[in-house]
């Protein structure tokens, strides 16, 4: 048997309900909106989606494994911190981030003005250039939950090389 490759690539998808009144923090950025993805944490569906892309890059468990949504103590949290625990459960394992590209589906709010700023900020949380980081947005089309707004989602592919 051929030995494995020293790179893999790893997927992530994370949808939240848009709700009024909930603060949108989307790749550790605050987006003005008068509704945001509701959830235990700070709900940043962006992050979650990497967190997710990362840890199944290195064939590791969910972000729910590390972060189980019954721990109180993890209510209303910065999801920055998962995903520093997904990058810290992969480098322990001798593996690298590669690049994180994204795709957020959303119809409202809008989220193009915001990209280059989302980008900067999880470069940081992952500790890579801003060059590594892709995202991009698009609607549904007025199509399912999406296009009526009420909901927002992120998909996100990660690779990891050993470095
Ligand atoms: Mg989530």
């Amino acid at each position: 048997m051929l030995p494995p490759p020293p790179f893999r690539i790893g997927q992530g998808y994370d949808i939240h309900p848009l709700v009024a009144g909930r603060a949108c923090i989307l790749g550790g950025v605050k987006i003005p909106s008068d509704v945001g993805p509701e959830g235990h944490s700070d709900a940043d569906v962006l992050l979650h989606a990497i967190a997710d892309a990362i840890l199944g890059a290195a064939g590791l468990r969910d972000i729910g494994h590390y972060f189980p949504n019954t721990d109180l103590t993890l209510q209303g949290m910065n999801s920055g911190v998962i995903v520093k625990k997904a990058v810290s459960e992969v480098t322990a394992l001798g593996w690298r981030i590669g690049n994180v590209d994204l795709v957020v589906l959303a119809e409202r709010p809008k989220i193009s003005p915001h990209i280059s700023e989302m980008k900067k900020s999880v470069a940081q949380l992952l500790g890579v250039e801003v060059g590594q980081v892709g995202i991009k947005a698009t609607t549904n089309e007025g199509m399912d939950a999406i296009g009526q707004g009420k909901a927002l989602a992120v998909q996100a592919v990660c690779l990891i090389y050993r470095g």
